[in-house]
């Protein structure tokens, strides 16, 4: 299989996001970095921890072909310009980021120049990983599915707590330690 170009994989990434910007430039430079360590033979079997939610993130996705909602795209919200690429079939992770450096006054057209054509090692930094993946966070049916004693509603995936009330039952997060919404009468 021949592999898709800078260019080529640049163009699809500009076209789902809306607009180039220097965000799509390093996201696609740092998931090809990650498909050539982790995914050398093709991207089935890879999940994608990305560390923001900003452009390089909507790159990250398309460059790697995760998603969200098949569960092989995590959002790890730490702010952080990286990403790390899982291989499961071979229990193999690696991340990847950047190297410190500025663009300074360069125009967009020259930062992109610059992004796309500097060295692996001056743009990025990468470093083998080990991450420890629940059964409950890999794609496929839910392992887990129960009900919230508070709110009645459906907690998926494993992510409800035991009530450090003492109720009898599961509890969701947003019962527990609150939401990001108020309720509003
Ligand atoms: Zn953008
Ligand atoms: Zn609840």
């Amino acid at each position: 299989m021949q592999k898709a170009s800078v260019g080529d994989v640049l163009q699809r990434c500009v076209e789902y996001h809306g607009h180039f910007c220097i965000g799509q430039a390093l996201g696609v430079r740092i998931a090809m970095k990650g498909l050539e360590l982790a995914a050398p033979e093709g991207e089935k079997d890879l999940i994608v921890f990305v560390e923001n939610d900003r452009c390089i993130a909507d790159a990250v996705l398309i460059a790697t072909g995760t998603r969200l909602g098949r569960r092989t795209l995590k959002l790890a919200d730490y702010g952080k310009m990286a990403a790390t690429f899982v291989n499961l079939a071979q229990d193999t992770a690696w991340r990847v980021g950047l190297q410190p450096f500025e663009l300074g006054e360069a125009s967009k057209d020259e930062a992109k120049e610059r992004v796309l054509s500097m060295p692996d090692e001056e743009l990025l930094s990468w470093k083998k990983v080990k991450v420890r993946l629940k059964k409950e966070d890999l794609p496929g049916k839910p392992q887990r599915v129960v009900t919230c004693v508070r709110c009645g509603e459906k907690i998926f995936d494993g992510k409800d707590i035991a009530d450090e009330g003492g109720a009898s039952g599961p509890v969701c997060v947003s019962c527990l330690r609150g939401a990001y919404y108020e309720p509003e009468d």
